[in-house]
């Protein structure tokens, strides 16, 4: 196919959806919430349509109406890339990072997607792909669970074959030692246990709590120990704490400037495509990643990461993210379980393999 195929319509749809957790909250070490809101991007050219998203405010889909669509109307659907360098231009002045690059994100993976589907392809394997699944940890363990709901989840993430299993930690940690026994004991000992702080604590009490938590309960990934916007505090629980507890941080890393101050901060960089400024973004984060020898790990939004990290050569896992697992099953026919702890997209259909449940998703729009 030699021809440009230009864009005819950019449109995005912001839904907000309540959450499933104890008194319809969820909350982590530094953070409680009662709903999700996803930002849907449709972009239509040659008979196609593509499908994009993010989780992010539903002021994104605005910013795409008024700054983004314009753009990238007539512009060649089959060169996303450049599609993606003309949006960070004209966000210059509305601010790149933050909102701005999730709204990026969102229009770009749909161009992705939409690339995919008119050379009936599915994404992964359009993209430069070093494999075709990707290894998965669940995530979710709400601070807020009480025990009985974060055993449950615990085993309904054994009996999904998941070896690999992360919970919230650090909001009140006096609490931390019963819920990671709890966990542990109900996970057995052949999982690898995770836990994810979300900035919750101070340099010396990371350092502790990074003790603790390998030697008393196996742990061996601790997220955000100390804040992200402290580097060298990352850097210091990285180099001091313990030889089998990996450091991990990168989530919000919305421009690659972000991902290049982390690299040696952290034992594995994390990168969430819905934010770093989707497919495009992710590849550039991807060969960062690849210069500085560590590897990577997706961050949440299961149902696109499934692809875009097939095409990272040092991917180490992703994340199964509870909040976004559930929602994304709401949303949209053709999500992927779980296959031997990994999640495998189905060569068999083009792009995501995604399909919006518009019906069911009209009585969340916002
Ligand atoms: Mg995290």
């Amino acid at each position: 196919m030699s021809e440009t195929v230009p864009i005819e319509a950019v449109t995005a749809h912001a839904f907000e959806i309540p959450t499933d957790g104890p008194d319809g909250k969820e909350q982590d070490g530094t953070l409680t919430w009662a709903s999700t809101t996803i930002v849907v991007v449709e972009v239509t050219a040659g008979g196609r349509t593509g499908i994009g998203y993010t989780y992010t405010d539903a002021a994104a889909a605005q910013l795409i109406s008024t700054k983004l669509a314009d753009t990238v109307t007539g512009a060649d659907a089959l060169a996303p890339a450049a599609a993606w360098r003309t949006m960070q231009v004209e966000l210059r002045n509305a601010g790149k990072p933050g909102i701005g690059s999730m709204a990026v994100s969102a229009v770009d993976i749909a161009l992705w997607d939409l690339k995919a589907k008119l050379l009936q392809q599915p994404l992964y394997r359009l993209l430069p792909a070093f494999r075709d699944e990707v290894p998965i940890y669940g995530s979710g363990g709400f601070t807020n669970y009480p025990l009985s709901r974060l055993t449950e989840q615990v085993s309904e993430w054994a009996a999904a074959g998941l070896p690999r299993m992360k919970i919230k930690t650090s909001r009140d940690p006096e609490s931390d030692p019963q819920r990671l026994t709890a966990v542990r004991a109900e996970a057995g000992d052949g999982v690898e246990l995770f836990t994810d702080a979300n900035g919750a604590l101070t340099r010396k009490a990371a350092l502790y709590w990074a003790d603790r938590f390998a030697a008393d309960w196996g742990v061996c990934w601790f997220e955000e120990p100390v804040s992200s916007d402290d580097k060298t505090g990352l850097r210091l629980v990285r180099d001091r704490g313990p030889a089998g507890l990996d450091v991990a941080a990168g989530e919000y890393g919305f421009q690659l400037p972000d991902f290049a101050a982390l690299v040696d901060a952290v034992d594995c960089l994390q990168a969430d495509v819905t934010r770093c400024g989707g497919i495009t973004g992710l590849l550039q984060v991807s060969g960062l990643s690849e210069a500085h020898q560590i590897d990577l790990s997706g961050h949440c939004a299961p149902a696109v990461s499934a692809h875009a990290f097939c095409a990272a050569p040092h991917v180490r896992h992703l994340e199964y993210f509870h909040t976004h697992v559930r929602l994304e099953a709401m949303a949209f026919d053709g999500t992927l379980r779980p296959e031997g702890g990994a999640l495998r997209p189905d060569p068999g259909r083009p792009g995501l393999g995604l399909d919006v449940k518009w019906p069911d998703l009209e009585r969340y729009r916002v």
